[in-house]
């Protein structure tokens, strides 16, 4: 529960979803910022005018889900690792992620990684499709998650990655 662990749940996560139909058109961030403070990068960060201006830094983020691309910057730019992208249009069984990491070292293209819901549980397996390292942002990885898990991955489990992708190898 928000209030008392931090922990967004589903009636909090309906509150800043986009909807089912701009969903399915492609890639774009859903903003999990619930805690009021003086924080506003998102929004400086945001080339598409997507992140709407603050009245004030304490502001709650408001996004237009129709101009945001899911480009990523904002999630490399949010302290709060409160950011992430979801791609439904990724293929026919997969969505594509974007999500913040801060471990080291960073897993690379094609390896398999254990991915985490918003209470730090293992979901399922994932495989990296691109890892973007910013010097001074933090990095994103894109990773591919099936469907039905993308709404409640929320992290890439560290050290979990495995150097094999099976799946990969079928192809
Ligand atoms: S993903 Fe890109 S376009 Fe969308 S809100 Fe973030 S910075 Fe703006
Ligand atoms: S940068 Fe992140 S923590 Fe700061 S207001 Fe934006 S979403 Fe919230």
């Amino acid at each position: 529960m928000l209030g008392k662990d931090g922990v967004a749940e589903k009636s909090d996560m309906e509150q800043i979803m986009p909807s089912h139909e701009r969903l399915e058109k492609g890639a774009v961030a859903i903003i999990e910022c619930f805690q009021e403070i003086p924080c506003d990068p998102c929004f400086a960060s945001c080339r598409k005018g997507a992140i709407k201006p603050f009245d004030n830094i304490n502001d709650l983020p408001k996004i237009d889900f129709d101009l945001c691309d899911g480009c990523s910057l904002c999630v490399a730019a949010c302290p709060g690792l409160a950011i992430f992208i979801v791609d439904y249009t990724y293929s026919d069984d997969n969505a594509l992620l974007k999500i913040p990491h801060e471990f080291v070292p960073l897993p690379q293209k094609d390896e398999v990684v254990k991915l985490l819901n918003r209470n730090g549980e293992i979901v399922c397996d994932g495989w990296i499709v691109r890892s973007v390292k910013f010097r001074d942002k933090t990095n994103v990885l894109w990773v591919e998650v099936p469907k039905e898990y993308a709404m409640d991955i929320r992290a890439v489990a560290p050290n979990s990655y495995i150097i094999e992708n099976p799946l990969r190898k079928q192809v």
